[in-house]
């Protein structure tokens, strides 16, 4: 018999202690600020490419290229690393639990990445790095190298639709996983917030690791409310131990 697949749905919080801020959440960046705001909104940042170039240089001045994963990041690939099956489910876009060693095909990035570009018109794909570098050299709001088509950080803007791709596999595994952590989420942005319910009406045993109280908390047989560094890495020892 396989070992209970275990799904870790990641928030914010897991990637505090890296020195990533919450950007997207009820009280996250974007909404305190409503210039930051409309810089990471779709039509906004369509229409005006003077939003794109503030939206440029914010991303090469939130350095998010050179943060380094943390304690919590390492546990999840300890998790892998022991021979537990896992699943991230990320509504992060550091890509934080692949640079700690997590099988990039084993994470779900909810919201896409911001570790790369995409075309508006053509869909081609190139690096956040690059298009930094070109930043750099001087392009303020650098295009896309095959049709000039308008480039945008490969994350899901507001006002855009999560990847309904993502979306369904990321909900197949709430379906089908036996433990479900979800960690350093509010589990208010929806719809990733529903995979925590969606998990627990599947009969997965739902653990919450989150500082504030979420609004699954009621399904959960655990919640946690301790510093996610110390928190994370000991409710994943005992879950490998214990299966
Ligand atoms: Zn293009």
């Amino acid at each position: 018999m396989g070992r209970p697949l275990v799904a870790v749905l990641s928030g914010a919080g897991v990637s505090t202690d890296s020195g990533i801020p919450d950007y997207r959440g009820p009280n996250g960046l974007w909404r305190r600020e409503p210039g930051a705001e409309k810089l990471v909104t779709y039509d906004a940042y369509m229409a005006d490419p003077e939003v794109r170039r503030a939206s440029w240089r914010m991303r090469r001045d939130l350095g998010l290229l050179n943060a380094r994963p943390n304690a919590a990041h390492r546990a999840v690939a300890d998790l892998e690393r022991a021979g537990v099956p896992v699943r991230v489910l990320t509504q992060n876009v550091d890509g934080l639990h692949q640079l700690a060693g997590v099988s990039p095909r084993k994470v779900l990035e909810l919201h896409g990445t911001a570790r790369a570009v995409r075309c508006t018109r053509c869909a081609a794909r190139s690096t956040m790095a690059e298009a930094l570098e070109r930043l750099a050299a001087g392009e303020p709001d650098p295009d896309c190298r095959s049709c000039g088509g308008v480039l945008q950080p490969a994350t899901v803007m507001f006002g855009q639709r999560l990847d309904p791709e993502v979306l369904g596999q990321a909900m197949a595994v709430a379906k089908g996983c036996e433990v479900f952590v979800a960690v350093g989420t509010s589990l208010q942005v929806q719809p990733a917030a529903s995979l925590a319910g969606i998990a627990a009406e599947h009969g997965a045993r739902l653990f919450v690791v989150n500082a504030e109280p979420t609004p699954y908390d009621a399904l959960a047989v655990e919640v946690v409310r301790e510093p996610i560094g110390t928190a994370l890495p000991a409710l994943l020892e005992r879950i490998a131990r214990e299966g």
